[in-house]
């Protein structure tokens, strides 16, 4: 006699019937819903602690026994509405962290659903052209060669390893791949102080170790010394280094500032080295026509990062990398093992975008941000990121007119200021390292307290508030209220530490 399982529709526990499915699934998008409209009077965050966290999530070990998928699916979405940090809500200006598109939500249901594998054309035909056509739309966006390629990481960091590494492979003066670094001469990486710390993994897990990173100082606005650049550089080749790669940045973490990337297009062509540009956060505000200046250059780059999950407005997670000559990408990463049967028609092969990057099985990233290119179109794209840069300006002039802030930059959509008590000496050292610590605190309290949600940032020894607006729920209202609100919390906070200092 057969086994049972042989001899009957096998039923798994993890399947679902359509009609399952379409009740769970309603309910599920009945719950989105209404967290979509209540989001606004939602805290920001519940600042809860992690045992409290622990404590609502239940200790119980392993399951034993399955449980309806509908009644799992309700309950998730109970625990994650009731205890998260929004950072779709309005107020929310902390980091670099986008409020994710609606649509993007929905398409990351259906890519889960349709399941393509997008390390190869022949598992995810249509997922691998919309990819395909994604990329092609976000080298469009920001006017650089149609020629391009690249490819949907998971995000900002990802997406400059991978110019790294083809920058590497393409510059060095030998076959890397084969002869990896072992006895060659020293390969070398410029880049500005104010580089995202993704430069320091790359250089460190990549083999060449932190010393191969030359740190360029930056000027007053936070952008690379070019001049040093060159000096440094010229240095470095006398005594025997090999320079393979300038990283400009086009919109640092901290202050959002923009490199001067033409200048580092002139200096990379002339010492035949590698551009990449990390525009993980500010690439996309190179859509705004009056920002052309600003971003000149950024299209002579060997390479771009740039953030979908930023300023594009994406759910996480989305990174995305542009080469100018993708045949770079191929020639980094591609190797065609003996198991695999990718290679299709001569006459018309697909894109086996395994071969393009670190990833060999690849999830379909690319569909949430292509149904929001579509949704908004190039003009609403324009319309957000203006609108956010407009709203940090207003920030900046609200602040400047404040008695009790103190503003310190604004590049981009990113301000940065803090709260300075009235009438305190700020140019003593102790005043200012009371002030460090102050808006230290200050930051804690902002963050906890789920009325607005700002970061920090160091500017020349000064501790600051930074917001960062890559949100299109934030208004004018809420810009009008961050002042008010932080000024509160500031007083709080220095009027503790005046008790504490009177106490000892
Ligand atoms: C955010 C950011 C990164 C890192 O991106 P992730 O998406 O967090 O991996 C790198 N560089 C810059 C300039 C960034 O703003």
């Amino acid at each position: 006699m057969l086994p049972k399982i042989f001899t009957r529709k096998r039923i798994s526990p993890l399947d679902m019937s359509p009609e399952e499915f379409r009740n769970a699934g309603y309910a599920l998008v009945d719950r989105m819903a209404e967290l979509l409209k209540a989001l606004p009077k939602k805290p920001v965050t519940t600042g809860e602690a992690p045992s409290a966290i622990r404590a609502v999530l239940g200790q119980e070990s392993l399951p034993e026994k399955g449980a309806p998928a509908g009644k799992l699916l309700e309950e998730a979405a109970t625990l994650l509405t009731e205890h998260s940090l929004f950072n779709g809500h309005p107020r929310f200006m902390g980091y670099i962290t986008a409020s994710g598109a609606p649509i993007g939500a929905l398409g990351d249901l259906l890519a889960s659903m349709v399941n393509p594998n997008v390390g190869a054309y022949a598992l995810s035909p249509m997922a691998t052209e919309i990819e395909r056509q994604t990329v092609q739309w976000i080298a469009e966006m920001i006017g650089y060669s149609r020629d391009s390629g690249g490819l949907f990481v998971s995000g900002g960091a990802m997406a400059n390893y991978i110019g790294y590494l083809t920058a590497r492979r393409a510059r060095a003066d030998h076959d890397i791949r084969k002869k990896g670094l072992k006895d060659k001469r020293p390969l070398l990486v410029y880049c500005s102080e104010e580089t995202h710390t993704w430069v320091q993994k790359a250089a460190d897990l990549f083999g060449q170790g932190t010393d191969a990173i030359r740190w360029i100082e930056s000027d007053e606005q936070q952008r690379m010394d070019t001049a040093a650049l060159e000096r440094r550089m010229r240095t470095d080749l006398l005594e025997g280094h090999q320079p393979f790669l300038v990283i400009g940045t086009a919109g640092t973490v901290s202050t959002g500032a923009v490199d001067p990337l033409a200048d580092l297009a002139r200096i990379c062509r002339q010492y035949k080295l590698w551009l990449h540009v990390d525009g993980a956060y500010g690439a996309p505000a190179a859509l705004l026509p009056e920002l052309t200046e600003l971003f000149d250059g950024l299209s002579l780059a060997d390479s771009i990062a740039l953030d979908p999950h930023k300023w594009l407005y994406s759910s996480l997670e989305a990174g995305c990398v542009l080469v100018r000559n993708p045949n770079h990408l191929r020639d980094t990463f591609g190797y065609q093992p003996v198991y695999y049967n990718f290679e299709g028609d001569a006459e018309d092969p697909g894109l086996n975008f395994y071969e393009y990057g670190l990833q060999n099985s690849r999830g379909f990233r690319a569909l949430k941000v292509w149904l929001a290119i579509r949704q908004s179109g190039r003009s609403g794209y324009v319309r957000m990121i203006r609108e956010d840069i407009e709203l940090a300006d207003t920030l900046y002039k609200k602040i400047k007119n404040s008695t009790e802030l103190e503003a310190f930059s604004r590049s981009l959509s990113v301000t940065t200021f803090r709260y300075v008590p009235p009438g305190w000496d700020k140019d003593s050292v102790e005043g200012q390292q009371y002030l460090n610590r102050l808006n230290g605190e200050l930051v804690n309290r902002l963050q906890d307290s789920g009325e607005a949600f700002v970061s920090n940032a160091l500017i020349k020894g000064n501790y600051l508030l930074r917001s960062c607006i890559v949100n299109f729920r934030t208004s004018l209202s809420d810009i009008k209220a961050l002042p008010e609100i932080v000024i509160r919390h500031g007083r709080a906070v220095h009027m503790e530490m005046q008790q504490e200092k009177g106490l000892t």
